[in-house]
């Protein structure tokens, strides 16, 4: 298990505390997949509860014993057919983040990057965030007597997400501007060596939410399905599960791997213009601007990762507006039971759009990956919803209004 650089391939110990590489290159966990290969089967597994620790093996934990878990993972993969009946399609599923302990699959990473922490023998963590990032680190800190400092952008955070943060006992700091200035804040902190920084760049954070990858597999009976579709912000999450299904490949447990499909707010898409004009790099937007406030990203951290998982994949990237997400965030609760947060439904409001567009088979297997609970953002669904009926306590105007 080694640290290595994506750009020039420089090998760093595991417990070196390093963020980028000195060449300013992404750093990857690489593993010995041969010795993965002959301790783990798809039976052995199983003897373990779906989670993010059936997959001990495959992550970077040198000590079992100094996990912190809030039981994280395991997540439910709806088959969606109200839905695909809908779209016309054939078989669509939901893999349903917003079932994680904090209510995001921030805490897929969060249970081994404060792990980490832990192993490192660190006292201090700390991250910015658009508010999930916060909310999952102050309660994996807070199960780790660790200290933990938040940085968010000013009046953008969802109300559930700030609650959480601060009732979870996090120092929680909003700065004048928006996530990416307070990302450089925060990292400043980080090579001051004030705090263990777990935002997205730190690439333990990515070897737990590439689980998402393992467990779709382990869900689908390791029928691998053509295309996994997800909302990208600061771009961790979808490198994330590429790598995961990458080394499910390399260890025999699946014989081909997914079209990843990534999905930006039309105010906030440097990743999909890339994309779409056949760059190698993006192109920072200035100011990132939707409702879907976990991606209201201008500047990913993870880009370069992104960019490779899409391309390498044979994946589209596709831009949605605010109210093609909240039509289908509504569309999604209201077919099917599934209440997520905007960002979330962008995947779904992704997916309605390349059908559209016709970019999309409807016989193929797609995931959508819903990334964080509609109760994070009580305010998006109250101000796109119709409010109640307000009556007197009579039975008479009570059974008229039931008609209505
Ligand atoms: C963090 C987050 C995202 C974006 O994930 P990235 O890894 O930053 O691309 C999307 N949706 C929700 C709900 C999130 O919390
Ligand atoms: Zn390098």
């Amino acid at each position: 298990m080694i640290q290595k650089c994506r750009v020039c391939g420089k090998e760093y110990d595991v417990d070196a505390i390093i963020y980028n590489c000195e060449c300013g290159g992404l750093l990857e966990i690489k593993y010995d997949f041969e010795s993965i290969k002959e301790k783990v089967s798809k039976e052995s597994l199983r003897e373990r509860e779906l989670g993010v620790w059936r997959y001990l093996d495959y992550l970077p934990v040198k000590d079992p014993a100094k996990i912190v878990s809030l039981h994280e993972g395991g997540t439910p993969l709806y088959k969606c057919e109200n839905l695909a009946k809908k779209l016309g399609m054939k078989e669509l599923y939901v893999k349903n983040e917003g079932a994680n302990p904090t209510g995001s699959f921030k805490d897929r990473g969060m249970t081994v990057g404060v792990t980490r922490a832990n192993e490192l023998g660190v006292e201090v963590v700390g991250c910015a965030s658009t508010g999930n990032t916060s909310a999952s680190l102050a309660a994996y800190s807070a199960r780790a007597g660790k200290k933990c400092i938040v940085l968010l952008p000013g009046g953008k955070v969802a109300l559930g997400k700030l609650a959480q943060a601060m009732f979870y006992g996090a120092k929680v700091i909003q700065i004048n501007g928006n996530f990416d200035e307070a990302l450089v804040m925060v990292k400043n902190l980080a090579l001051e060596n004030k705090l263990y920084l777990l935002n997205s760049v730190n690439p333990f954070r990515l070897e737990g939410q590439k689980t998402i990858g393992f467990e779709i597999c382990d869900q689908l009976d390791f029928e691998v399905p053509d295309m996994v579709i997800l909302p990208v912000g600061n771009a961790g999450n979808i490198s994330a599960i590429w790598k995961g299904f990458k080394e499910f490949k390399e260890t025999e447990m699946i014989d081909r791997l997914p079209k990843m499909t990534g999905i930006q707010a039309e105010g906030a898409q440097p990743i999909v213009k890339a994309i779409k004009e056949g760059l190698d790099e993006i192109v920072p937007d200035e100011n990132p601007e939707t409702i879907a406030t976990a991606i209201r990203i201008g500047n990913p951290v993870n880009a370069a990762k992104a960019l490779d998982a899409i391309k390498s994949s044979g994946g589209l990237a596709e831009s949605v507006n605010d109210e093609e997400i909240i039509e289908a965030q509504k569309l999604l609760a209201q077919t099917e039971g599934i209440f997520v947060e905007p960002a979330s439904a962008s995947s779904i409001a992704g997916l309605i759009k390349l059908i559209n567009m016709g970019l999309i088979d409807k016989d193929q297997k797609i995931v959508c990956i819903t990334t964080g609970n509609g109760l994070k953002d009580p305010d998006a669904a109250i101000k796109a919803s119709k409010m109640p009926t307000e009556i007197e306590c009579d039975m008479e105007v009570l059974r008229k209004a039931i008609e209505e």
